[in-house]
């Protein structure tokens, strides 16, 4: 088929649009282009095999797939299966392991105290006390009228500065959404009741979801480059960049983004679970990732074991992250959005269309309803 014959065409084959591509298939027994400008699918969630150690690693960084929508899980779990993974993180702060989120290990360990849960909260209240903070429209004060500065100052302002590469104190508090911290010595990173690493791997559910015949995937594609081709009457299905879409004509979004630098290390662990935290800023990384942990029921090599090192970068132009939920851009999105309604026949979705973070659980949910609202509708009406 000639791009220019199909009635449904998406770009971008993360989970917004490898999802959407196949309800398309699926349920409406329609065709569907897929373009995708990278050369192989699955959008951030791609994993590979590193042809050295034999250990598949997520190449876009660490990803656990975890949700409590009884729907989501129920459709996913027709393309793959998951492993028993269960997800904790750990934070080096001065040469000593801590755990996080902030619990009552974290505090007790820090201050050697020996609290109990009923006390903490009164105790990070003592803490926060002491600042006497009445202004908290900084990501810093905010941060501070909540655990108090020692704390702040130990997991906190040195992780968050390299993380968005700007000091704390200039950061906007609306940055600090919540601030996660535990009464208890609960060490479970997420509170959902699935939680897990696909057992194929990522990029097996992929190929699964575009497995259909009447999906026509094309890589290495760019949207923009074949739009002119494509049927008038085309429903397009967005997941790139939201203000890309409209060649930035009210203004750039910020992104973050972030760079891995691999390392293959001739020990079998190297440092004993899947991610850690690093949140003094003399360190110049915010994190390690050891992929071998995420497959616990995997007999991988003995002898190596790769690491990757994460650092974070402030919009270079590069690869777009994570959004970055500031005033200004929040402002911003909401306008572009207001041009996708303009639109007819467009749906712009997915991490970078909605300029939302979402996790995984969220971005299938995100298609699953965009499926039974508007494409579905679009296609009996
Ligand atoms: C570092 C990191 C860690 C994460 N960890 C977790 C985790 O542990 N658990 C969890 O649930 N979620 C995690 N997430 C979130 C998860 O990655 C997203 O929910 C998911 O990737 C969103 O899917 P998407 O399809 O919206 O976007 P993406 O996966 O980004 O896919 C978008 C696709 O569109 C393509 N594209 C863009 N522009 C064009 C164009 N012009 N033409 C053609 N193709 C285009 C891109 O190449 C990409 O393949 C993490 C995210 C990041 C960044």
């Amino acid at each position: 088929m000639q791009i220019s014959d199909y009635k449904y065409v998406i770009a971008g084959s993360g989970f917004l649009g490898s999802v959407l591509a196949e309800r398309i298939a699926s349920v409406l027994k329609k065709p569907v282009l897929v373009l995708e400008k990278r050369g192989h699918i699955g959008g951030n969630c791609y994993s590979e095999t590193d042809p050295e150690t034999g250990i598949e690693f997520h190449k876009y960084g660490t990803h656990i797939f975890h949700t409590s929508n009884e729907r989501v899980w129920n459709y996913i779990n027709q393309f793959t299966s998951f492993n028993q993974y269960r997800h904790q993180v750990l934070t080096t702060h001065e040469g000593k392991v801590y755990q996080l989120p902030i619990n009552l290990e974290t505090i007790n360990s820090f201050f050697s105290l020996s609290l109990k849960p009923f006390e903490v909260e009164e105790f990070l209240h003592q803490q926060a006390a002491k600042e006497n903070i009445s202004d908290t429209s900084s990501f810093e004060a905010k941060a501070i009228s909540l655990v108090g500065r020692q704390l702040y100052e130990a997991f906190i302002r040195g992780y968050s500065a390299k993380q968005w590469q700007t000091d704390p104190a200039k950061l906007p508090a609306d940055l600090l959404s919540r601030l996660p911290f535990r009464k208890n010595y609960d060490e479970n990173y997420y509170f959902s009741t699935y939680q897990g690493v696909p057992s194929n791997g990522y990029t097996a559910i992929f190929e699964n979801l575009l497995s259909d015949p009447l999906i026509d995937v094309r890589l290495n594609t760019d949207f923009f480059d074949v739009k002119d081709q494509l049927a008038a009457d085309a429903t397009i299905i967005y997941s790139g960049p939201l203000d890309r879409y409209f060649n930035y004509s009210l203004g750039k979004l910020n992104w973050r983004t972030l760079q891995f630098e691999k390392q293959v290390v001739g020990v079998e662990d190297y440092q004993g679970t899947s991610v850690m935290n690093f949140a003094d800023v003399a360190v110049p990384y915010t994190r390690q990732h050891e992929p071998r942990h995420l497959h616990p029921e995997r007999s991988y090599t003995k002898e190596k074991t790769i690491v990757f090192t994460e650092y974070s970068k402030a919009d270079d132009g590069s690869e777009p992250f994570y959004p970055i939920p500031n005033a200004e851009n929040i402002a911003l999105a909401k306008e572009y959005r207001k041009l996708v309604g303009q639109e007819k026949n467009l749906i712009v979705a997915g991490r970078l269309g909605d300029y939302k973070y979402y996790d995984m659980h969220e971005t299938i949910n995100r298609a699953l309803e965009i499926f039974d609202d508007q494409i579905k509708t679009l296609h009996t009406s």
